[in-house]
């Protein structure tokens, strides 16, 4: 398992950790409070983000020839990171999560019975259906 991984999008930074057995610290990027950071799955748990994954710079994914062999850090329990107090992501994943979850699984099911073909959709009757 690898250290961690900063990301920076203007005036937030994010810190990707990996699976620790202390608590973190910081200030939660929703609320603003500071104390104890909860891990936040970006997508939903749910949604297909239960597995180990590879973090990788975005720059190194676009100019790798072959994505079996991209290099990276592994993180065991998903995607996401430490940004948000328990409360706000209690909160925002009882909001947004199930809806955001049955999308994911919605697009899985189409894109599995397309076998990967065009999707035709005509007003709100898609074709070919099969789900
Ligand atoms: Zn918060």
């Amino acid at each position: 398992m690898g250290g961690a991984a900063r990301l920076s999008f203007s005036t937030i930074t994010i810190t990707i950790l990996p699976r620790m057995s202390k608590p973190v610290f910081g200030t939660c990027h929703l609320c603003g409070s500071h104390g104890k950071l909860s891990f936040e799955h970006v997508p939903p748990k749910a949604a297909f983000n239960h597995r180990r994954i590879l973090h990788a710079a975005f720059e190194q994914v676009l100019a790798a020839e072959n994505l079996d062999k991209l290099r990276g850090t592994f993180q065991q329990r998903g995607a996401g990171a430490y940004t948000l107090c328990e409360k706000c992501n209690n909160d925002t994943g009882s909001w947004y999560s199930g809806a955001y979850a049955d999308w994911a699984h919605q697009a899985m099911c189409v894109v599995i019975s397309t076998g990967g073909r065009r999707l035709y959709c005509i007003r709100t009757i898609c074709f070919p259906s099969g789900c």
